[in-house]
């Protein structure tokens, strides 16, 4: 089952609003064990979104169209899916009530304008609109399911979460409900990882098994289907437990962890302090620390040693920058040791590196040590991981994030 989203409206294309519809929604029928294999944003255009829905009909099993359900005449996709379906618009009478009571209220009129949030696609299914006044609905043709919902992000994820979400699991899924989770691993490329699992990917059904690529990390989707939730459980929990013993070491999480929430889970636990000496990343590792909830009780606190003569001033670095200059497993060492000692810290942890674009003390974009000090020991780690200077940034920082779990 794949599905594609057409997100409509011209202030998309223009740029003036980022389609985090799309986003959310593919995350959403993802969990749902669809695949969304396109995103296609159209403009307020009648031609041109019929020609978007004449596409995905033909590509996919789903076409959900979020946006253009309003009252205003630039607001087309119900008529122009309407056109492409060959087929008329109904009122939801319901929708209608509830339209009339609302400007009822506010004593206003129903102009013909607004009238037109309540219709949907005949034969097909109106949904009531729990956050606003454009209803929502669905249409099964012969071959693909049209889903309709309304743009503004709360409307489109009431309708979508109270209406959408349980019809498609009722109509995809019968009685038995899904239900996903995601395994979260670092360290290892996708390709090793479903290489890894080929037997597993290709012979199972329940649950499946998706290899997705996030930034820097890899994930494994596992989705079961059973009519209980222990029994869903039982299946997840079956396969988690072979995945990990091929790929444990790699396997940091599950779900929405992320490797900074699993630091400070585990130091929370022991009680440990942290401090932070960046360069490199300029203070965006313990920003990641410190925007979660309950950060106080591990982070201690940090300096951004951006600038050599801070690294000297702040972190007593000179005589290993003389020795062996900035980008050196030296340097992150002193950092690391003398954040920890200068913030009382039970562990010190520090990035230095080359970002780029440009070399640095003839190292090259890319390269960058982190040192983690703890009480018995100081460990540095060289890393050479060319990219762009915010990929290299955001490597350093997921690295450092592995080492201090490790
Ligand atoms: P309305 O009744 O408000 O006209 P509508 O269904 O016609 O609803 P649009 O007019 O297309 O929706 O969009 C209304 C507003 O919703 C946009 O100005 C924008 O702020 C937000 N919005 C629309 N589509 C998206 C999207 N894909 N991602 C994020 N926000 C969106």
């Amino acid at each position: 089952m794949n599905a594609e989203i057409i997100a409509v409206g011209s202030e998309l294309l223009l740029g003036q609003i980022a389609n985090t519809n799309g986003q959310k929604l593919s995350q959403e029928l993802a969990e749902l064990g669809i695949d969304v294999f396109f995103h296609t944003v159209v403009g307020d255009n009648d031609s041109r979104l019929y020609e978007a829905v004449e596409a995905a009909d033909k590509r996919a099993d789903i076409v959900l169209l979020t946006g253009g359900l309003g009252p205003t005449e630039d607001d087309l996709t119900r008529e122009t899916v309407a056109r492409y379906i060959k087929t008329d618009l109904a009122t939801h009478e319901e929708s209608m009530q509830q339209l009339t009571s609302w400007m009822a209220a506010r004593g206003k009129k129903v102009s013909e304008a607004n009238k037109k949030q309540a219709l949907y696609l005949q034969g097909g299914q109106p949904f009531l609109n729990p956050a606003g006044l454009a209803c929502g609905m669905t249409f099964q043709s012969e071959e693909t399911l049209f889903i309709l919902i309304p743009g503004p992000p709360r409307e489109c994820f009431a309708v979508f979460n109270e209406k959408i979400r349980p019809y498609l699991i009722r109509e995809l899924h019968g009685l038995e409900a899904i239900e996903s989770r995601e395994l979260r691993f670092f360290g290892i490329g996708e390709s090793d990882l479903a290489d890894g699992l080929q037997d597993l990917i290709s012979s199972q059904t329940n649950p499946t098994i998706a290899p997705l690529a996030s930034e820097g990390e890899v994930m494994i989707r596992l989705t079961a289907k059973a009519g209980t939730k222990t029994e869903r459980h039982r299946l997840l929990d079956e396969m988690e437990t072979i995945i990990s013993e091929r790929f444990g070491s790699y396997l940091y999480g599950k779900d929405k962890d992320t490797l900074v929430s699993k630091v400070l889970e585990r130091y929370k636990k022991e009680g440990k302090m942290l401090a932070f000496a960046e360069s490199l990343t300029g203070g965006g590792l313990m920003e990641e620390f410190t925007a979660l909830p309950g950060s106080s009780q591990v982070v201690r606190g940090g300096v951004v040693s951006y600038a050599t003569s801070v690294k000297e001033s702040m972190l007593s670095a000179n005589e290993v920058i003389d020795k062996e200059g900035v980008i050196s497993r030296g340097c992150a060492q002193v950092m690391a040791e003398e954040v920890k000692q200068k913030f009382q810290a039970d562990v010190g942890v520090s990035l230095t590196g080359v970002a780029g674009p440009a070399d640095q003390e003839g190292q090259p974009p890319g390269t960058f040590i982190i040192g983690i000090a703890t009480a018995d020991q100081t460990v540095t780690e060289a890393f050479y991981l060319p990219g762009s200077r915010e990929r290299v940034r955001l490597m350093a920082k997921k690295h450092a994030s592995h080492l201090l779990l490790k």
